[in-house]
């Protein structure tokens, strides 16, 4: 079989055909999964949106008609607990790392449509479409138990609660999942053991509430014809689909008891006050960005049609493994919900190109324990190009891949700046040294010459084979291999040497290494598109490289005669230890910014397990005195009762009281405080005033009680 394919990529080569599909004005929709908006994304988290990207640019030099759709996803109660931690709202929180996001992604070039769901448009879409699938009948109530708080006056769904895990034991689980990252299993909140608010730290109480489900199972049998008859899907995700179905497709719970969501009132008239669930309504996200797309670009209301209701549309996702069900099965339901309400069904997903896990030298990205680097950063180390080649060279397609340093240093010191940048400017620079920048003749061809032709030709359908796909480190290697090649050829024909004997066959040779170069400039376009602009900008050509199609690539186009401009390396080395340490700084800078802020919202709330945390006693004070050369301050020993005994205490009291008038008072302490030593004298506990202006009052109990109880 390999061999015939083989044999048929020779003769089409003699033939001079294509076997590459055309694309011409087919339609596609790219989708990368909506990156959460609670804080900007990292290398692991930009790299949907960047492969999306690639993968546009790429679809373009095809002649595809194509458009994307993604942007922030905005809902859910991770980010809800955020906003109240800091102390803002919900829209502020999304609003700040929304308009950061879309600026960084401009630095990245990462040039998608980009929206968000925290948007009028979304709601009224997603509203529009539940109503539809309500009234075919899929989606149903039910009362059931949730969790409440009555502190609060609220419910409690996903992270609004914590508690033991049932599965691992470990506590501090959230609502929604078990953080341990041995478990990691998805939790619901009524599953959890001891649960605790999480605004004010209280057990909650069991309240019947009404929620309204999604039938899934209604749609088990379309979706196993469905998974059956896609033979795109890559194999991971086919078994997981298969997987999943063959437990059989359960209800989920379409609403929430959240102020901070779609209201599902206008879908549903009884669910007025409930709001859509995070998960059910971001997926919808990508046909309502390209329906804002077409309001924005046409004012065409029903543009997004003419892509989502065609089944000849390809429509394809940019997703983590992790992601599989809610593309291939969830969000394919969702549609089918809409049945031909909208005039013709829906297109069902096309394709998915799931990720593995990118991690930081073996380490999840963290960025309290300053783990990872993330897009801003990035941003400011090194040019973004960079940042593109290396992650499309790395992308973890097959494993999950580590980031790490030495391999940085090695794809920009070596692929980019030895291979790629050297080749391009060693041939723009013989150009400007032999022929005045202008490309010379092509003569007779020898041997080297012809296989050289043949590279050029060939290697645009090689790297077209590799995207389409979806293998984006062998189309980056494929396109450095050829720049190897090219190296390789121009150093076997010795221009240097030749130019004092056979000129013409200089003039061939850098004829050839010029055309090759275009040739380059087309292929990198949508991976490093700066770069490509600036070769392309170089050699003068018409129009802009990203408009170029790649049938066109591999022809010798470039007139002789025709002038090119004096140019500047494209790449420099980098030295990873400087980029280290220029990250530690970054990083460092930001924990202090960090730390200031968090001042503020540790004041406004902490959880109920923190104050638990405290040991507090009453006890009395049997002995006082000041201590020398402290104005301030007093040794105090108090009386702790039996369990914990006697105490020295040192506290700010001799400005507000006498040491003997203090023997025999009653005191309130904190008994398991980190002891410290204060002007030479060890204290084992805090005692608690209250201090206003010049005058301080001793927080006592107001009746009687004997040293040792507990406060709480
Ligand atoms: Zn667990
Ligand atoms: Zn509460």
């Amino acid at each position: 079989m390999y061999l015939i394919i083989i044999f048929v990529k020779k003769l089409a080569i003699i033939l001079d055909v294509s076997l590459l599909e055309d694309l011409t004005d087919k339609k596609f929709v790219v989708c990368p999964a909506w990156p959460y908006v609670n804080a900007v994304p990292h290398l692991g988290t930009v790299l949907h949106l960047l492969s999306a990207d690639i993968y546009v640019r790429y679809l373009k030099l095809r002649g595809a008609n194509v458009i994307s759709a993604t942007g922030s996803d905005c809902h859910g109660t991770p980010i809800e607990v955020a906003a109240l931690t800091e102390g803002i709202s919900p829209e502020e929180l999304v609003n700040r790392h929304h308009i950061q996001i879309l600026e960084l992604l401009h630095t990245w070039n990462i040039d998608l449509n980009y929206s968000k769901t925290a948007n009028s448009f979304h709601y009224q879409w997603v509203q529009d479409f539940y109503r539809r699938c309500f009234e075919n009948g899929f989606i149903f109530s039910k009362e059931i138990d949730q969790l409440y708080c009555e502190t609060d006056k609220r419910f409690l769904p996903d992270r609004f609660v914590e508690g033991t895990c049932p599965h691992c034991k470990t506590p501090g689980a959230r609502g929604d999942q078990c953080d341990s990252p041995a478990c990691g299993k998805p939790l619901r909140p009524v599953e959890l053991i001891s649960p605790l608010c999480k605004i004010c730290g209280k057990p909650p109480v069991f309240k019947s509430t009404t929620q309204w489900y999604y039938n899934f199972g209604a749609f088990q049998e379309e979706l196993t014809d469905f998974i059956h008859r896609n033979q795109n899907f890559p194999d991971n995700a086919r078994k997981f689909s298969n997987h999943i179905l063959e437990e059989g497709l359960q209800a989920r719970t379409l609403t929430r008891d959240l102020a901070w969501g779609i209201p599902a009132g206008p879908a549903i008239p009884e669910a007025e006050g409930k709001s859509i669930y995070v998960w059910l309504e971001a997926v919808l996200g990508y046909v309502s960005a390209s329906a804002e797309l077409g309001l924005r670009l046409y004012k065409d209301p029903d543009y997004w049609k003419q892509f989502w209701l065609d089944q000849d549309t390809r429509t394809i996702f940019f997703i983590g493994k992790d992601n599989i069900f809610f593309h291939t099965l969830l969000f394919p339901a969702l549609l089918l919900g809409t049945k031909d309400s909208y005039g013709d069904p829906f297109v069902l997903p096309y394709n998915v190109s799931t990720t593995e896990f990118l991690i930081f030298d073996d380490k999840k990205f963290s960025k309290s324990r300053g783990v990872g680097i993330w897009i801003d950063e990035a941003a400011k180390l090194l040019p973004t190009d960079y940042w593109r080649y290396y992650l499309a060279a790395t992308r973890p397609e097959i494993k999950d891949t580590s980031f790490t340093w030495p391999e940085l240093e090695q794809r920009v010191n070596s692929d980019l700046n030895d291979v790629l940048g050297n080749y391009i400017h060693r041939v723009f620079v013989l150009l400007h040294k032999y022929f005045e920048g202008k490309i010379p003749e092509c003569h007779r061809l020898d041997a080297t010459d012809r296989e050289f032709v043949s590279a050029i030709h060939t290697v645009p359908e090689s790297v077209a084979d590799n995207f389409d796909n979806f293998e984006f480190k062998k189309a980056t290697s494929a396109i450095i291999d050829f720049a190897r090649t090219a190296n390789g050829y121009l150093s076997s024909k010795e221009p240097w040497k030749l130019i004092k004997t056979d000129i013409t066959a200089v003039e061939t040779t850098l004829y050839l290494c010029v055309q090759s170069v275009a040739t380059l400039s087309i292929l990198l376009s949508p991976i490093i598109p700066d770069s490509a602009t600036r070769i392309w900008k170089v050699l003068k050509q018409k129009g802009s490289v990203h408009n170029q199609l790649l049938s066109e690539a591999g022809k010798l186009k470039l007139n002789p005669g025709s002038e090119i401009l004096e140019s500047k390396p494209l790449f420099a080395k980098i030295e990873r230890e400087k980029i280290q340490k220029q990250l530690e700084d970054i990083h460092r800078k930001q924990s202090k910014k960090t730390k200031k802020v968090k001042k503020l919202p540790d004041r406004r709330i902490i959880p109920f397990k923190d104050f638990e945390k405290l040991d507090i006693r009453i006890g009395t004070i049997r002995k006082a005195e000041k201590i020398t050369k402290a104005k301030n301050l007093l040794k105090i020993r108090v009386d702790l009762g039996e369990e914990i005994g006697e105490r020295q205490l040192v506290a700010g009291l001799a400005s507000f009281r006498n040491a003997e008038e203090l023997i025999d008072q009653k005191i309130t302490v904190i008994v398991n405080l980190e002891p410290a030593t204060i002007r030479g004298v060890r204290s084992e506990g805090m005692l608690l005033a209250a201090v206003e202006g010049k005058d301080l009052g001793l927080l006592i109990p107001d009746k009687d009680v004997s040293n040792g109880t507990k406060v709480s």
